[in-house]
């Protein structure tokens, strides 16, 4: 049944989409020089008409007007003068281990308990793709949900062209305490795996970051709080997990080693305590408090908001969990709005993999939108805003000279209507086109 269900998802994927050649012969196979007309520019800082973007090897080498381009003899040509092209887009809050958590599939627990893990790294393969066709060159995959160091393969497989699928950062296993992770919920006398590592204490903290860096992990990712319900108060209230000893020991070992450490957090003391260890980016922040949004500007802590995960799959509103599952909404939006006021720097995060990746990733540009964010700012956290988080600022969503050719185009106007980034009907990833339906 299962294995029909995931063949029925490879046949909507399209035909267009190429594997990349394995890079040592890649070089040699692309065009010496490529050349984007472009109908309108969004470069990821400001808009621009009739431009021509020069693209030889992997890298862009120019952009500049039609009116005044050079087009070297040879060059291959790329028509998107009636369309609007912008850089490739980043999502910073992916698990492409995770495929929904759908009840009638078995939820979360079958994922770890039933499917093997060629199985799951087989699927993860089907994720990589679906977010490269949509447009989404480049993400950062928070974590393998108990499928160990599979994401560390599944980069290097499409660093190696075996694989379509956009650039990875990765964190491996990420790290949570006793009490603070699933699998839960089953006799104590069953020893279940668990969807993170799982320490007590700064010194197993230490080791676990130590570990995870040592086999590939770009960033670390922490889970500062677990459960969470509304209080008899009407309060979302969440149990705070590593204590401010714990992840002070993994923030220092893993900006030693020039990395950077990712906190899930909702709320509390939990989130406090991120932020007093030296997080740098908060993830989901369902509740962000002033003191929160104070220190976060202080401290220059990203903030990745993952809005339309929460819309979806509520319980019936007069149940504990359907209030709980409103609440996690009720909050967020109010949050968000907070950030963009105060100008906390913002990095788009879907939390895709949490929902199937048969949905579009994009529809979380109009929940920023519908919360503050103008649709410039909305593509900008998914651009220039989210390549500075990755310290890749200047290399990637930028469609300017030096950076990598990743790049994307939609028909209509994404500045009138963020829900056209849906739509994306071409892709580029480092010089090579991946998708082009035409328009
Ligand atoms: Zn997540």
């Amino acid at each position: 049944m299962r294995r029909f269900r995931l063949f029925g998802l490879a046949l909507l994927l399209p035909a267009a989409l190429v594997v990349s050649a394995p890079v040592a012969g890649s070089e040699a196979a692309l065009p010496a020089v490529t050349v984007i007309r472009a109908g309108t520019l969004i470069d990821g800082r400001t808009t621009r008409r009739d431009q021509v973007i020069l693209i030889r090897g992997n890298r862009i080498e120019s952009v500049s007007d039609a009116s005044t381009a050079k087009i070297p003899a040879g060059a291959k040509l790329i028509d998107l003068s009636r369309a609007t092209v912008l850089p490739g887009l980043i999502d910073c809050h992916t698990h492409i281990f995770l495929q929904g958590e759908i009840p009638s599939e078995g939820g979360y627990d079958a994922q770890l308990l039933k499917h093997g893990l060629a199985f799951r790294a087989a699927r993860a393969t089907v994720s990589a793709r679906r977010a490269l066709e949509q447009g989404f060159t480049t993400i950062r995959d928070v974590e393998t949900e108990g499928a160990g160091y599979g994401d560390v393969g599944i980069k290097q497989a499409i660093e190696a062209g075996y694989i379509p699928g956009p650039r990875m950062f990765v964190v491996t296993r990420a790290i949570s305490t006793t009490g603070g992770y699933p699998l839960e919920d089953y006799a104590p006398e069953i020893q279940v795996p668990k969807g993170v590592q799982i320490i007590d204490g700064p010194v197993e903290a230490r080791k676990a970051a130590r570990e995870q860096l040592d086999h590939g992990a770009d960033w670390i990712k922490v889970y500062m709080t677990h459960r969470s319900w509304v209080d008899s108060a009407g309060n979302l209230v969440s149990q705070p997990t590593l204590t401010l000893e714990e992840i002070r020991a993994i923030v220092d070992e893993t900006h030693a080693w020039g990395r950077k450490v990712a906190c899930h957090a909702y709320n509390g003391t939990g989130l406090r305590r991120a932020l007093d260890g030296g997080c740098d980016s908060i993830e989901h922040g369902l509740e962000l408090d002033d003191a929160a949004v104070a220190q976060m500007l202080k401290q220059g802590t990203w903030y990745c908001p993952t809005m339309s995960v929460y819309y979806k799959e509520w319980a019936p509103p007069d149940t504990p969990a359907g209030r709980h599952d409103r609440k996690r909404a009720a909050v967020h939006g109010p949050s968000l709005q907070k950030a963009v006021k105060a100008g906390v720097k913002i990095a788009f995060g879907t939390d895709v993999g949490g929902f199937p990746w048969t949905e579009p990733i994009a529809q979380e540009f109009s929940r920023l939108t519908e919360f503050g964010m103008t649709p410039m700012a909305a593509i900008q956290s998914a651009t220039v805003n989210a390549a500075e988080m990755l310290g890749m600022t200047g290399q990637l969503g930028a469609v300017a000279p030096g950076a990598y050719a990743d790049v994307v185009a939609v028909a209509g106007d994404p500045l009138r209507d963020v829900a056209e980034l849906a739509r994306v009907f071409f892709v580029m990833k480092g010089g090579v086109v991946c998708r082009n339906d035409g328009m």
